[in-house]
């Protein structure tokens, strides 16, 4: 039951209405540790509900703590790809449809005009692909200093698709965050395990 999490009310509707009725393995098993604060390594496959384990601690930080003045996004999730971040952003919006939590989404592939509002106007959660937010990183249009939690989602594509450096740039500019999740199909790589213990601190690990 997702009662045995201390979500709110409001999130617990979101998870109502998009028609979830148990948690997954992998939910119950992030859950209780991400919404402690920890750093969290898990290696867990599409398909297992990996995004509503991230998502769900994630909005209840953001209704604990209100934004006290408007800025930049204090959450940063990083997809592979367009369509990934597409599916995270649609699932981050579903959840928290009766909150006051904004997500926007920003990837290459579309008219640099059409993320003009995302990057203005007070969004909480970013979900991004790393080409296209390290170009507006790198203009000055994009700032990672209110970046509070940090998520790098599919972390085993995002490298294999050579997105290390990108990658790292906007680590190292978000480097005010609390909290640091890594979502990963598999930790069998050597790259992977390498590149979390360069982003995580003191990671729990966490398997589906
Ligand atoms: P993911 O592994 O995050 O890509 O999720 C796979 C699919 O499962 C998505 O369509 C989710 O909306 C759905 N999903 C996530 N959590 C649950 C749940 N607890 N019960 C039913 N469906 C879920």
């Amino acid at each position: 039951m997702f009662e045995q999490f201390d979500l709110d009310s409001a999130l617990l509707g979101g998870i109502t209405n998009a028609g979830y009725k148990k948690p997954t393995s992998i939910q119950e098993l992030v859950l209780p540790v991400a919404m402690t604060g920890k750093d969290v390594l898990a290696s867990a496959p599409t398909g297992t509900g990996k995004t509503a384990a991230f998502i769900l601690p994630i909005a209840q930080h953001l209704l604990d703590y209100p934004r006290k003045s408007p800025g930049f996004p204090r959450v940063l999730i990083l997809s592979p790809t367009r369509e990934l971040a597409i599916q995270t952003s649609e699932q981050c919006t579903q959840l928290t449809e009766l909150t006051d939590i904004k997500t926007g989404l920003i990837t290459g592939g579309v008219s640099y005009d059409s993320h003009k509002d995302v990057l203005t106007k007070n969004t909480d959660i970013l979900v991004a692909t790393p080409g296209r937010l390290l170009e507006y990183l790198e203009s000055e249009q994009f700032e990672a200093r209110d970046i509070e939690i940090l998520v790098l989602d599919e972390a085993d594509r995002m490298l294999d698709m050579g997105f290390s450096d990108a990658i790292n740039r906007i680590v190292g500019e978000a480097r005010w965050r609390k909290q640091t999740m890594l979502f990963s199909a598999t930790l069998e790589g050597a790259g992977v395990l390498r590149f979390s213990k360069e982003v995580l601190n003191e990671p729990v690990f966490l398997e589906a």
